[in-house]
């Protein structure tokens, strides 16, 4: 299949005319083609055009057309095979069986969605029936539902060049709710969005839907994309990146003069809390899971275990030694960019350099692209008085924070920003004797996890992969699993509706046989 470097625009491919963006080999520093070519404010302009065309059809399709169309996406990025897999790897210096297992659980994902959208009781469908002989009013027949919000623009995340990506999560499940997407392509890996977003167009055609329902642009963030998140007819946004962009973007999205909805996932530490017990009796048990967390695919996870509480005594120290001695064995790995790469290499050295903060292990990276481990110590105190210290350094570093006690523990948690994770390492006893600690950590944190490792988010139907500001801009949302569905939608009501002029999720024979709540029991 033949790279273009073009935008696509529904049916259409966009101009070659405006400055062009290169793929870039982050292991060998080498220039792939071809070129990228921006797109124009015209075919900014075009795609939301389509998109908010195509909402008037797409919007009313049936569970069983999305579902197909889900499918038949994940079906050609399946058929895509070598020419994906070469590509991703070249792009990101990611390993074979990295993009290998991120295509299938892309395509896990949007067959998921496939499956809850076939079902059809994701719709939330209420009736509340009417009764004309209520005194002292007769009361109205009332329903509701889910709706779609309309054209939902997506922004490709750096660090999963496909599942959080061209059709990754936040696409899947906009289109799985029955929005068009317009996804603004990541400059890491533009091939590779090509190529998934050809699979994507191609999908939109079987399954003859308006071509308006996907769209693909290439261009910076500032311009293409904040002129797409401000874009009238743009109704909600998706993001995975940095605090700063998605600040950016959310601002942008909020001071509109109609202001709309933006998912922002952007920075999290993953604090992990060690207990005393667990301390004593899995030491390096703990210390070789956190290791394997935190350079787990050169620490360029979003929940990448950043910060660990751990008890001071001496086996604290064994548990240092330990972990010094994995992080300094540890090979350099590629990172996704260079600017990745370099945001990585000032927080190491910024950190190097805080007051109290103590350098317990850190290795030289030479490669381009490169990032060695580091390893760095504090008392509570010190982290306390350094409100520095509990910011992302996204790479393969943490930092460990000894407390004396159960205060001094409870002021540590505290003091966290909101969280996607936070993680205890303990006893059953230990966990029941502190509920407060537990209390602190579900008001933090999108995810609690106990005697585990953040990394690894299982995609289902009970995850939540968000948290409180600034893990997400909108701590009552998750962008991994069915949930995520939910970002994408309003709720609508119908009051006093002939049934011949209902949704079919709302007629009183609940012909699509979903689980409805009526009169306030679920029933089918
Ligand atoms: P990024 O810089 O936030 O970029 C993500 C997307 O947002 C890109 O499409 C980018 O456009 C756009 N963008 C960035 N700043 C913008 C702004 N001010 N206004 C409008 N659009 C903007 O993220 P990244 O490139 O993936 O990585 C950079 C840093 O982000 C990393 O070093 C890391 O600290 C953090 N990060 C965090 C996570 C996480 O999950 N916590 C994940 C990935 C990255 P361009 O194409 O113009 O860049």
């Amino acid at each position: 299949m033949e790279l273009t470097g073009r935008s696509i625009i529904g049916s259409k491919r966009g101009a070659t005319s405006e400055a062009s963006l290169q793929g870039f080999n982050p292991a060998t520093g080498e220039a792939l083609s071809p070129g990228y070519h921006f797109a124009t404010d015209a075919e900014v302009d075009e795609a939301a055009r389509l998109a908010d065309e195509a909402f008037a059809s797409y919007s009313k399709t049936s569970g069983a057309a999305r579902a197909r169309f889900l499918r038949k996406i994940a079906e050609n990025i399946e058929g895509l095979g070598d020419t994906l897999i070469s590509r991703a790897t070249a792009e990101t210096g990611l390993a074979e069986g990295r993009i290998k297992t991120e295509t299938g659980r892309t395509c896990n994902q949007l067959r998921m969605f496939a499956d809850l959208v076939d079902e059809g009781s994701w719709v939330d469908a209420r009736i509340d029936h009417g009764d004309p002989n209520r005194t002292p009013l007769p009361k109205p027949d009332v329903r509701s539902m889910l709706r779609p919000i309309g054209p939902v623009v997506v922004f490709g995340a750096s660090n999963f060049p496909l599942a959080f990506s061209v059709a990754g999560g936040d696409t899947a499940s906009a289109f799985a709710a029955g929005n068009p997407v317009i996804v603004k392509a990541h400059h890491a890996h533009p091939g590779t969005s090509e190529l998934i977003g050809l699979a994507v167009s191609d999908a939109v055609r079987e399954c003859a839907l308006h071509e308006g329902v996907f769209s693909l642009i290439y261009g910076g963030g500032s311009k293409v994309g904040t002129a797409l998140v401000k874009h009238p007819l743009i109704k909600a946004g998706g993001f995975t990146g940095s605090r700063s962009g998605g600040r950016a973007l959310f601002d942008a999205a909020s001071s509109r003069p109609d202001p709309i909805p933006f998912y922002a996932e952007m920075s999290s530490v993953n604090p992990v809390v060690v207990l005393p017990e667990a301390l004593r009796t899995r030491s390096e048990q703990v210390a070789t899971g956190l290791h394997a967390s935190v350079t787990l695919g050169a620490g360029q996870f979003c929940t990448n275990p950043g910060l660990v509480f751990l008890p001071d005594s001496d086996d604290a120290k064994l548990f240092v030694a330990k972990l010094r001695e994995l992080m300094i064995a540890t090979p350099e790995q590629t990172m996704l960019t260079p600017g990745i790469r370099s945001s990585y290499q000032q927080g190491v050295s910024s950190r190097t350099n805080q007051v109290g903060v103590a350098t317990v292990a850190e290795n030289g990276a030479t490669s381009t692209c490169a990032a060695a481990t580091a390893l760095f110590q504090i008392d509570t105190a010190g982290y306390l008085a350094n409100p520095m210290l509990s910011d992302e350094i996204f790479g393969p570093t943490t930092l460990i924070v000894t407390y004396r006690d159960k205060e001094e523990l409870f002021k540590l948690v505290s003091s966290l920003e909101g969280q996607l994770t936070a993680t205890v390492q303990g006893t059953d006893e230990e966990l029941s004797a502190n509920q407060e600690l537990l209390d602190v950590l579900q008001n933090k944190a999108g995810r609690v996890l106990f005697n585990g490792f953040p990394t690894g988010v299982e995609v289902g139907h009970a995850m939540v992969h968000g948290g409180p500001y600034p893990a997400t801009s909108d701590g009552r949302s998750t962008s991994v699993g069915t949930r995520a569905i939910f970002r994408f939608t309003r709720q609508v009501c119908f009051q006093s509706f002939p049934d011949a002029s209902l949704p079919a999720e709302l007629k009183e024979e609940n012909p699509l046989g979903i689980w409805r709540l009526v009169d306030g029991a679920f029933k089918k």
